[in-house]
């Protein structure tokens, strides 16, 4: 862990304007508080530190440790940036700094939003033969639908995720909301940009409000709340090749079958 803190630590403080320059705690504990947390940063009034799964080495977990390192280094300058942006920029930074895990990681964000806003998201891509590492690509296209497991009606309107901050995150515990927060933020930072959010979260500090307002950050994301299809676009738009193929090959996929 020592090793992967000192292969990253530079990278995070580089990538995030108004990081706080502070020492790093990081412990490995041998479980988490939830079993579905790959990482988690606690902070109280008189300590933060981060906790990891006591795993093997991999590029997963050094994503992990960049996501966590990105809430432990947020300096007060983000103190107004939205909880579901929080998330996001934290997964945008780690995708930049371990780019193996960006294709996954932005199919499975894709999924999540093209389901919280059509109810399923359907692709072409070559045909599957096998699965996981086994997984056979045939030279003919076949139509997958994939769908994410949610809880759609406890999903709050995207306006209203914006209005949470980090601690009313923490609670929410139906199916699948978390991922759809999370990929909705993710969406949200990369078409800003990290630069351009900490401009925002600094011009809604400097005029004392408590949250940079929704409004602000949709036209900064050049997308309306409500447009579907701009939404659908969205998702389109981070589904590539690279995206589609780490889609079919990962292990747990269900998909309806091909037609
Ligand atoms: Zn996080």
């Amino acid at each position: 862990m020592a090793d992967l803190l000192q292969q990253v630590a530079s990278a995070v403080h580089a990538a995030l304007p108004g990081s706080a320059d502070q020492p790093v705690d990081v412990r490995i504990v041998a479980k988490m508080e939830h079993v579905q947390w790959g990482g988690a940063t606690y902070t109280t009034h008189s300590a933060r530190w981060i906790e990891l799964p006591d795993e093997e080495p991999s590029d997963r977990l050094k994503a992990t440790l960049v996501h966590e390192l990105v809430h432990f280094q947020l300096g007060d300058d983000w103190a107004t940036l939205p909880g579901v942006l929080e998330e996001g920029l934290c997964d945008s930074i780690a995708q930049a700094i371990v780019p193996s895990v960006a294709a996954l990681e932005r199919a499975e964000y894709a999924v999540m939003l093209a389901t919280a806003v059509d109810g399923s998201f359907c692709f072409e891509g070559p045909r599957i033969t096998g699965r996981g590492k086994d997984a056979v690509f045939g030279r003919e296209l076949a139509t997958y639908t994939v769908r994410a497991p949610i809880d759609v009606d406890e999903l709050p309107s995207f306006e209203e995720a914006l209005r949470y901050q980090s601690a009313d995150l923490e609670p929410i515990r139906a199916q699948g909301i978390r991922g759809v927060l999370d990929a909705l933020g993710y969406t949200i930072v990369s078409r800003v940009g990290v630069d351009e959010l900490h401009a925002l979260c600094l011009r809604a500090r400097i005029q004392r409000m408590r949250i940079v307002p929704s409004r602000w950050i949709f036209q900064a994301a050049r997308i309306e709340p409500e447009d579907r299809a701009a939404w659908r676009s969205a998702v389109r738009s981070m589904f590539g090749d690279a995206e589609k193929l780490a889609l079919l090959r990962r292990e747990t996929l269900e998909f309806q079958a091909p037609h």
